[in-house]
């Protein structure tokens, strides 16, 4: 089972570390789409990464790294 898991979003692509996400959900009320909640793990699931905004306000309130936003237009 791998630890980082990869979604891709529109233009780009989430990564979700499961191993260090804590299930604070911080991210989760901070995405202004509200696809994020916390499972029963406490770990996260992202449900409708096809919607994602690639905003990036999930990485940001993250105190733990456990979610990066990587967008393919940022490249040049
Ligand atoms: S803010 Fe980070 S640690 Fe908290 S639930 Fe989201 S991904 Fe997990
Ligand atoms: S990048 Fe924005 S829209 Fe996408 S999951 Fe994170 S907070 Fe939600």
């Amino acid at each position: 089972m791998t630890e980082v898991q990869t979604l891709p979003i529109p233009r780009g692509k989430l990564e979700i570390n499961r191993k260090w996400c804590k299930g604070c959900s911080l991210c989760a009320d901070a995405c202004p789409k509200g696809i994020i909640t916390v499972d029963e793990l406490g770990k996260i699931q992202v449900r409708d990464p096809e919607i994602c905004l690639g905003c990036g306000q999930c990485e940001a309130i993250c105190p733990d790294f456990a979610i990066r936003v990587e967008k393919d237009e940022k490249t040049g």
